[in-house]
């Protein structure tokens, strides 16, 4: 388990300007969750790194981006509207609503003690009615996974790609499930983004890319900053898999309030392209080279973005009896370097400062200028934010030519030549 509490984080979160209760002014909306700077900062970095490792480094994945309205007709197809469900229970006294698998005990409410209802099916799609006022209106719905605009584009993509087996479809993009009780931060949600890519395989070959695929996402987990030993697998028995899948793989994370998902590997089968065949009557069929004609098998890797938030945060906090400090990785952290002038009503040191603040942007694009409080507080400032490095510029820097470079997680100073900086910081945040 990890040693942060909840209580800290998200009290941190807000102080520091990463994420803040949604519609908070209006007494909030469950289940929903705003981002400021630092917290956009961090989400747009996790979301470039992970295009960068599953699509820009590969050559078998293909970019997709479909909306999260999609037509009824095809939430039909793929079993959503039967079978994308939870165990929903109703206290008959408070009316407060439960997950029936959540709960321990069936009968008795937790929240006031009265006596709980029948256990139902509760549809997690959100359904939306589009339309003018006049005419008739149609029911589409919010997307519940991205898979789906992958699937209905199957065709589209062997017409223009013309790719060959084994290929994957990727998606990074917003995901909306109607939860019965969000809770625990950004660990369940009701809106969310969703990183995933649909895997097409030839059926014999399932094993082997579930496997390789598996391995990956481990890399991944490294590369981000989640911490490993805090990550484990769990096989998915069959009666918790969802509707589609042949075998699951979770990788579950700690967090403070339980072990629990963080990642999914499904083998998908050729469950939703056959689907989408019948009940579109185009032909999905994927031809080889050898003139075989077949639906291809999918295995499809998903990775929910706001618990990689949640789990990157929670591995990167760390704290003594001085300091809470983020070490998050430099690829992800929201600033790479902040640059402070030692005193702030000294113009000729501003105006070095400035000078080197610039330079250092112009190649490093994610620098801070901090001249607000004293040295100390800007350092806890930026080790708050997970900044990994801060330049100081003193009086020293006007003879020596030089700076200090302080280390976010050793706190170790070093005076660096200016012409040696951009070299220095370049290593230093490169590994
Ligand atoms: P859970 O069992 O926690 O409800 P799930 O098995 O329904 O999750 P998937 O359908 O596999 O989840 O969704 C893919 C990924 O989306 C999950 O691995 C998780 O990271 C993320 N995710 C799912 N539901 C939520 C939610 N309500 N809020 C935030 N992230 C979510």
């Amino acid at each position: 388990m990890s040693d942060v509490s909840m209580e800290k984080l998200v009290s941190l979160a807000k102080r520091r300007g990463f994420i803040y209760p949604g519609s908070e002014i209006y007494g909030g909306l469950a289940g929903t969750w705003d981002y400021g700077h630092y917290g956009s900062l961090l989400a747009y970095n996790i979301k470039d790194l992970w295009w960068k490792h599953f699509v820009e480094e590969r050559d078998d994945n293909f970019a997709m981006t479909t909306p999260t309205l999609m037509s009824e007709a095809v939430w039909q197809a793929s079993g959503h509207l039967d079978g994308f469900a939870d165990p929903l229970i109703e206290c008959n006294k408070c009316k407060h609503r439960f997950r029936g698998d959540q709960l321990e005990d069936k009968k008795k409410c937790p929240d006031c003690g009265g006596k709980l209802g029948e256990e139902k099916a509760f549809n997690l799609m959100l359904p939306v009615q589009l339309g003018s006022v006049e005419g008739k209106s149609n029911t589409a719905y919010l997307r519940g996974e991205l898979a789906q605009g992958m699937f209905v584009n199957f065709k589209n993509t062997l017409d223009t790609l013309r790719p060959k087996l084994p290929f994957g479809l990727a998606q990074i993009g917003r995901a909306y499930r109607n939860e019965i009780s969000p809770r625990d931060f950004l660990f369940r949600v009701r809106e969310f983004d969703l990183m995933e890519f649909e895997y097409f395989v030839k059926e014999a070959d399932w094993e082997k890319y579930f496997e390789m695929w598996k391995k990956e996402m481990w890399k991944w987990i490294e590369r981000v900053g989640i911490k490993k030993n805090m990550v484990s697998e769990l096989e998915v028995p069959e009666k918790d898999r969802a509707h589609y899948s042949k075998r699951t793989v979770d990788f579950e994370f700690d967090y403070p309030f339980g072990t629990k998902e963080l990642y999914g590997l499904a083998y998908r089968t050729d469950y939703d392209l056959k689907k989408h065949a019948k009940a579109s009557g185009l032909d999905l069929t994927y031809s080889d080279e050898e003139g075989n004609k077949f639906i291809p098998h999918v295995v499809e890797p998903t990775f929910g973005h706001g618990r990689t938030i949640l789990a990157v945060m929670l591995s990167a906090y760390n704290e003594d009896k001085e300091r809470v400090w983020l070490s998050f990785k430099p690829e992800v952290a929201p600033i790479k370097v902040a640059v402070f002038p030692l005193l702030r009503n000294k113009p000729e040191l501003v105006e070095k400062a400035d000078e080197i603040y610039k330079s250092v942007k112009s190649y490093i694009p994610n620098t801070l200028w901090d001249d607000n409080g004293n040295v100390g507080k800007r350092y806890r400032r930026q080790d708050e934010i997970g900044t990994p490095l801060c330049i100081t510029i003193d009086f020293e820097t006007l003879e020596d030519k030089a700076v200090t470079v302080r280390d976010r997680d050793s706190m170790a100073q070093q005076r660096v030549k200016l012409d040696e900086l951009e070299n220095y910081l370049k290593k230093k945040l490169n590994g």
